[in-house]
């Protein structure tokens, strides 16, 4: 498929707010899309060129893009960025130069105008995997040089795309839908396309398998060590008897306050799986080229590679670890080198960076607690129970300083779990971990397999609650200096695939908090409005942001309120007024940040679906 073909579907999809006609659209694309062309379109969709788990990135900034751009039409730098300033989007600058240019020079289109999907993809990838010394220019070079072949619509996204902006406004569920939708016409494979997709979440391979096997292909997906698997979470209770009621005799566990690593281990010569994507070799031995043994990959929630940060994890993994290829999962947590007691939550987080590494590994060495086993040895322990899981990973940790088997308790008492739990609280933890004895591990899900049991504060909510920050207002008084007041948060409604709003927060940070948030939310401001985020009027921003800055809320309740859109519900009144609130949307009495939460993405967040269960919770508190 030309490149240009799929522009225009870009504009289409641009042109909705839909999801169902982003679905219809979708799925026309993708049955138009041969199967070796269907992985790369599915990244670019997401305006990437690797899975969301790979850490390829573009690193283009605006002042790179211009140069491209002035490089690629014959315009100055000078006017393409005043041009920039009035227009706002670079990609729209780059389509008005280019017509301009072929309408008064026609060759300048070139004769390569006619370039495909897989000859534009792969000039992308190298621009996003080029490093190092005098890379930039280079960066430069070889966009400014593929805009001038394209014709005008597609200069427009082959812009956007390395600067982070196409933003079609969809998510990669939506993505799934659609690729049901090309199979069958509906969404009716659609949870199961999902099944795969959470044990290898790369939308290549998924597509590619779907269009070359039908829903066979995806019957027997296995896990695979380099590749995570999105991690299964728990459900919220509040009581040992609540969990012994719903899920009957289970192991309890302390719930250790962390930060959750999915650990990959092989012990022989490891080999990475091959890319999804059609690649020439040298691209492919550039971006995947670990062939190494005693291979150790860490993944964080939001499967982030993070094995560079925890150089002592990886060390324990090499010691401690009996199997010649592992998956498993625990939570690290720091110690005290003086007292060898845990840190708290704050102090472990420190060791959460990219710089200083080893410094900071020696200030604070991590443990880590492993807690379940989901691959050994070839074999795919997913629908094993927990029960089997468990007994095997305790087979595989062999004794030693750095990495331990969760303590646990098999009980069905549930006065017993309330000293398990206190004992824990009085120690400083979160609380305890239930878990279903003949659960299995289901990737992706939040389901009452696992059960977090959390201790109480003040209020009536039990649990926090992950949202992002949608925007926010420049503020009065002391914040001005700050040069933010206060920060719209919203939870992710998975019906309607929008961020919706739950609060908008003034009070309850340090100065030193402020100062962050304002620091971080300068990378991800925006012109306008995303088209998935459902706002009141009287609840907009002065400065839009995208949702990448997950914060952890505390609130004494979940409330109703107009003014919120989670959970509202819009319908026509007595009077006739289509647009009269009927129910109000939830929204948190006295919320106030707990912490950031950088090991969590925009996927992570809570759903509205969970603040609905929350408010029930509540209720019967
Ligand atoms: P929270 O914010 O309460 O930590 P979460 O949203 O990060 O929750 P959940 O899946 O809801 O994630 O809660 C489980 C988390 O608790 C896991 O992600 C893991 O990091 C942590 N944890 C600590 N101890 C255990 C344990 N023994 N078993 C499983 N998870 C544990």
């Amino acid at each position: 498929m030309l490149f240009r073909r799929l522009s225009e579907y870009f504009t289409r999809l641009e042109a909705t707010t839909l999801r169902l006609s982003m679905t219809e659209i979708l799925s026309s694309l993708f049955k138009e899309a041969k199967s070796s062309e269907i992985g790369e379109i599915c990244y670019l969709l997401q305006g990437r060129v690797a899975p969301l788990y790979e850490a390829i990135e573009f690193g283009m900034a605006d002042k790179m893009m211009i140069k491209a751009v002035a490089m690629a039409t014959g315009i100055t730098t000078g006017e393409v960025n005043t041009t920039f300033k009035r227009e706002g989007d670079l990609g729209i600058v780059a389509e008005k130069f280019k017509i301009q240019n072929v309408k008064g020079n026609p060759p300048a289109c070139g004769q390569k105008a006619k370039l495909t999907i897989n000859e534009i993809f792969e000039v992308l990838i190298k621009v996003a995997i080029m490093g190092g010394e005098g890379s930039q220019d280079e960066k430069i070079n070889l966009l400014g040089n593929l805009i001038r072949e394209i014709d005008p619509l597609s200069a427009r996204y082959v812009v956007r795309i390395p600067l982070n902006k196409l933003r079609l406004g969809f998510s990669d569920m939506t993505i799934l839908d659609a690729l049901s939708w090309m199979l069958c016409g509906d969404k009716k494979y659609r949870s199961e396309i999902e099944r795969a997709y959470n044990v290898r979440p790369d939308l290549a391979f998924i597509a590619k398998t779907v269009k070359e096997k039908g829903m066979e292909g995806l019957a027997n997906i296995n896990p695979q060590v380099g590749i995570p698997i999105q991690m299964t979470r728990a459900e919220r209770m509040s009581s040992g008897r609540d969990i012994i009621d719903k899920i009957g005799k289970c192991a309890i566990e302390p719930k250790y306050d962390g930060f959750r690593l999915q650990v990959h281990y092989c012990k022989s010569e490891y080999r990475n799986p091959k890319s999804e994507i059609n690649l020439k070799p040298k691209i492919q031995k550039n971006l995947f080229n670990e062939e190494k043994k005693d291979y150790v990959k860490l993944f964080s929630r939001n499967l982030e590679d993070v094995t560079k940060m925890y150089p002592d994890v990886v060390a324990g993994v090499t010691k401690q670890v009996n199997a010649t290829e592992a998956i498993f999962e625990g939570e690290a947590i720091g110690i005290n080198i003086k007292t060898g007691q845990y840190l708290p939550f704050q102090e472990t987080v420190q060791r959460k960076r990219k710089y200083n590494v080893e410094i900071k590994a020696k200030e604070i060495p991590l443990k880590l607690f492993t807690f379940d086993l989901l691959f050994v040895n070839g074999e795919s322990l997913l629908s094993q129970s927990f029960c089997q899981r468990r007994k095997k990973l305790e087979q595989i940790v062999s004794k030693g300083e750095d990495i331990f088997v969760a303590k646990q308790d098999i009980l069905d008492d549930p006065a017993r779990i309330e000293i398990i739990f206190e004992d824990a609280v009085s120690r400083g933890l979160e609380g305890v971990m239930a878990k279903k004895l003949d659960g299995v591990y289901r990737a992706g899900a939040r389901d009452f397999n696992w059960i977090k049991y959390k201790k109480s504060y003040a209020g009536k909510l039990t649990d926090t609650i992950d949202t992002v920050v949608m925007g926010y207002d420049f503020g009065q008084g002391k914040r001005t200096s700050f040069g933010i007041g206060d920060f719209l948060i919203g939870v992710f409604d998975t019906k309607i695939e929008k961020f919706v709003t739950v609060a908008k927060i003034g009070t309850g940070l340090t100065d030193v908090e402020w100062k962050e948030l304002k620091i971080r939310s300068q990378k991800f401001k925006i012109d306008n409005k995303p088209n998935n985020y459902d706002v009141d009027n009287a609840m907009g921003c002065d400065v839009w942001m995208m949702p990448k800055i997950v914060v952890e809320i505390r609130a004494d309740e979940i409330t109703r309120s107009p003014v919120h859109t989670a959970g509202r519900m819009m319908g026509p009144s007595k009077s006739g007024n289509a647009q009269e609130v009927k129910v109000a949307g939830f929204a948190l009495r006295f919320p106030r940040l707990e912490r950031f939460r950088n090991d969590k993405s925009q996927n992570d967040i809570t759903t509205l679906d969970e603040v609905e269960r929350m408010y029930e919770l509540q209720k019967q508190k």
